[in-house]
C-alpha cells in the first residue's frame, strides 16, 4: 500500500465503513492509473503490451480502467473472456492462456477471436478437429529442470502441470503450423511474486533461443514473445520495490540486439496480475471478539471469505494497520475469521495495537489474487467492493453476497433419469 493511498484513504475511512457497512475491499483508482502509466512509460521504446492477468482481479470495473490505459487482458476461463469482453475487450486485445483446456472453452476464445496460449499438444489437437482459424498461436515453454527460478509455485519441472516440455516443443509447433495462424508466439511463466528482474531476462534468454531453433527446425517465425506474470510486490513493510526499470532495460537490450543480429523484430507481451493491481487494494474489517484462548485472538468480520492467501500459502504475508492505532500498547495475537477451519487467519503471531471490539483493520495489499481467490466454506459469504476515486468519492462496484446468492444454484430445473435400476 503506498503512502498516498494511505493519505487518501484513512481521513474518510470512518465515514466510508459507516455508510457501506464492513467488511470491504477498497481500490485506489489513482494509484491504478499510476501504475498502469508506469508500466506503459518503463517500457517505451518497445513493441510492447500489457495484458492484465483477469484472475487477479476481474471486476469489469477495474479492467475498464486499465483498458484506458492501453492494456489487453489474459484471460484463463470462460467467465474471464466475460469479464474482459465486459471492459470493451475484443480481438488481439485478448490473450486466452488457459491450462487443462476444454473445447467449450477454445471455441468462446475462438469467439472472441483471441490469441490463443496452448499449454498442451493437446490444445493443437482440438484445435485442428475443430478447423479453427485462430488469429494468432502462441506456445507456452515449460524449460524443465535446468531452468532455474526464485520460486515454484507453478511448480518445478517433475511436478508443473503448466507448459509444453521444452524438448517436445518443435513437434507441437510443426503440427500447429496447419492452423494457418497469422502470428505465432512464445510464452514462459515459471513462478509468481518474483522479486528481481534475473529470471525473466534468463526465460526471455531462453525464448530467444527456442525462436532460432523453430525457424531452423520448422520454418515457423515467431511474432512475439510472451514473459508471463509473477513480478512481486512489497507485502512486507521492509521489502524493496521491484525493479522494473531495470527488468525493462534487460529486455530491451535483449530484443534490440536480436533485431539487430537476426534482422527479426519482437513483440514482448506481459501478463502482469499482482504487480499493476495488488498494492491497490486494502481489505477493511472490523474486530467482533477480542478472545483469550491459548494465545491472543482478534477476531474480525471477514477471514478466507475476503482474503485467503495467508491461509492458503505459508509464506504469504499481509500487513495489517489498526485505524488510530497510534501511541496504544503493543501486543502478539492472530487476527482469524469465522470460518471452521484453523487456517482462517489473516495475520499469525503479529505484534499490533492493542485493539478492543469495534475498531478498525486495514489488511493491505489486496487489489489482486484477493477477493477474486475466495471461497464461502460453512456459509461465509464474499465481502463487497468499492472503488476510491481521485475526486475523494466511494462507489460500491460489489455488493457482498447474500444468503439467497449461497443457495441460488438451489432452483434449478426439474431433471429426473429413470435408469430403471432397482436398488434392493
Ligand atoms: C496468474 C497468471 C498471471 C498473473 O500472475 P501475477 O503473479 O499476478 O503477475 C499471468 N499469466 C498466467 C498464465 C497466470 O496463470
Amino acid at each position: 500500500m503506498s503512502d498516498a493511498f494511505w493519505q487518501r484513504l484513512v481521513p474518510v475511512l470512518p465515514r466510508v465503513a459507516e455508510h457501506f457497512g464492513t467488511p470491504f475491499h477498497i481500490y485506489d483508482v489513482q494509484g491504478v492509473r499510476d501504475t498502469a502509466e508506469g508500466v506503459n512509460q518503463a517500457f517505451r521504446g518497445l513493441d510492447f503490451r500489457e495484458y492484465f492477468a483477469v484472475k487477479a482481479q476481474p471486476n469489469p470495473r477495474i479492467l475498464r480502467i486499465l483498458a484506458d490505459h492501453g492494456f489487453g487482458f489474459d484471460c484463463s476461463s470462460i467467465a474471464e473472456l466475460v469479464a474482459a469482453r465486459a471492459a470493451g475487450a475484443v480481438g488481439d486485445d485478448i490473450s486466452f492462456t488457459s491450462n487443462n483446456t476444454s473445447s467449450e472453452e477454445l471455441v468462446a476464445a475462438l469467439a472472441a477471436d483471441a490469441i490463443i496460449t496452448v499449454d498442451d499438444e493437446t490444445v493443437v489437437d482440438k484445435l485442428v478437429a475443430m478447423r479453427a482459424r485462430p488469429r494468432s498461436v502462441c506456445f507456452r515453454v515449460h524449460p524443465g529442470r535446468s531452468a532455474s527460478v526464485q520460486n515454484m509455485h507453478l511448480g518445478g519441472a517433475e511436478s508443473s502441470k503448466f507448459g509444453i516440455r521444452i524438448d517436445r516443443l518443435h513437434g507441437v509447433v510443426a503440427k500447429a503450423r496447419q492452423l494457418g495462424a497469422n502470428t505465432y508466439g512464445l510464452h514462459v511463466m515459471l513462478g509468481s511474486h518474483l522479486k528481481t528482474p534475473d529470471s525473466f531476462l534468463r526465460n526471455l534468454d531462453l525464448l530467444l533461443d527456442t525462436a532460432l531453433r523453430l525457424r531452423d527446425e520448422t520454418g515457423v517465425r515467431i511474432d512475439f514473445v510472451n514473459l508471463g506474470g509473477g513480478i512481486g510486490i512489497p507485502y512486507r513493510l521492509e521489502e524493496q520495490e521491484f525493479d522494473l526499470a531495470g527488468l525493462a532495460a534487460g529486455v530491451r537490450d535483449r530484443v534490440t540486439t536480436f533485431a539487430r543480429d537476426h534482422a527479426w523484430h519482437l513483440r514482448v507481451l506481459f501478463e502482469s496480475g499482482r504487480y499493476v493491481t495488488g498494492p491497490h487494494g486494502v481489505l477493511v474489517t472490523r474486530v467482533l471478539n477480542r478472545m483469550t484462548k491459548w494465545r491472543e485472538i482478534v477476531g474480525v468480520d471477514c477471514g478466507m471469505n475476503g482474503l485467503i492467501r495467508p491461509g492458503m500459502y505459508p509464506d504469504a504475508y499481509h500487513h495489517v494497520s489498526v485505524l488510530d492505532g497510534e501511541g496504544r500498547e503493543l501486543e502478539t495475537v492472530d487476527v482469524v475469521g469465522s470460518m471452521c477451519e484453523n487456517n482462517d487467519k489473516l495475520a499469525i503471531q503479529r505484534v499490533l495495537p492493542r485493539t478492543v471490539e469495534g475498531d478498525l483493520l486495514l489488511v493491505h495489499d489486496t487489489g489482486a489474487h484477493a477477493l477474486s481467490q475466495t471461497y464461502t466454506y460453512g456459509g461465509r459469504l464474499r465481502p463487497q467492493e468499492l472503488l476510491l476515486h481521485p475526486d475523494g468519492d466511494v462507489e460500491r462496484i460489489r455488493r457482498a453476497e447474500t444468503v439467497e446468492d449461497y443457495f441460488a444454484t438451489l432452483r434449478c430445473d426439474a431433471d429426473r433419469l429413470t435408469t430403471a435400476v432397482v436398488l434392493r
